[in-house]
């Protein structure tokens, strides 16, 4: 039978860290930073606690430097992976999720935790289709704003005008925009950061002017979204992203 895990907090420079201690076969500690951001320390049985500490603490830079390099590919704490993890990530910020027993009502956000009613709190499907159909109304409230903000700005001065959008969820797309001008958005992507949001709001509004990825379309994007190759940069790095369309 496994035991509890134990955690030990690590406290470095800039934050406290905890390390997930596994006790494990082999005769050398070993720390692995997982992609989740975990921090997990593999100890020998024969060694104990403070000598796990005084290790730990001599790694402390390293061990910061890699948590902060993993976190930085912004994870999204996705509504597949909430009842898991009991967090979901909004505009790149996470969350706590709690699962009440209830029917009826729908998810709300009650002094910053996202309270999801479910007949069964058990039952992770319930709870995600739950999840999903409040991430589905925040996303059509935020592309909303962004729109408006975008058309009021320099989109506006080139232009362009309000197109007929929806929000959907997509494999393979943060966004698109059809020969017709109808744009869609994916609703996953107000799970990151809002510049990033900003950055496909402006890409397929630059789409409605020039239907391809040509000089022309790239000149208007940098009159309208100067740092967009940032922006662009730091969506790739996302974790498990759709490519951005059309
Ligand atoms: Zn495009």
């Amino acid at each position: 039978m496994k035991s509890a895990p134990e955690i030990l907090v690590l406290q470095t420079a800039g934050r406290k860290i905890p390390l997930h201690i596994e006790r494990g076969a082999g005769r050398r500690l070993r720390i692995t930073v997982l992609s989740d951001g975990r921090v997990r320390v593999i100890v020998p049985r024969r060694i104990g606690l403070d000598q796990v500490m005084a290790f730990a603490r001599e790694k402390a830079a390293w061990i910061e430097r890699t948590v902060r390099k993993v976190e930085s590919y912004t994870r999204l704490h996705s509504p597949e992976k909430s009842a898991e993890t009991g967090l979901i990530s909004i505009l790149g910020q996470s969350f706590p999720l709690k699962i009440e027993a209830g029917r009826g009502r729908r998810a709300a956000f009650v002094d910053g935790v996202l309270v999801v009613p479910a007949a069964d709190p058990a039952d992770e499907e319930a709870v995600r289709r739950r999840v999903e159909a409040w991430l589905k109304r925040r996303a059509e409230q935020i592309f909303g704003m962004v729109l408006k903000q975008a058309l009021s700005g320099p989109a506006a001065a080139h232009g362009i005008s309000a197109p007929t959008w929806s929000v959907r969820w997509m494999k393979r797309r943060w966004g698109s925009c059809g020969r017709d001008g109808r744009v869609v958005f994916n609703i996953r992507l107000v799970q990151t950061p809002l510049p990033l949001v900003e950055y496909v709001v402006v890409h397929e509004l630059c789409h409605l002017k020039h239907h391809h990825h040509g000089k022309t379309f790239y000149a208007l994007l940098a009159k309208c979204l100067p740092d967009w190759k940032e922006r662009r940069k730091a969506l790739n790095a996302i974790d498990a992203t759709p490519e951005i369309g059309i």
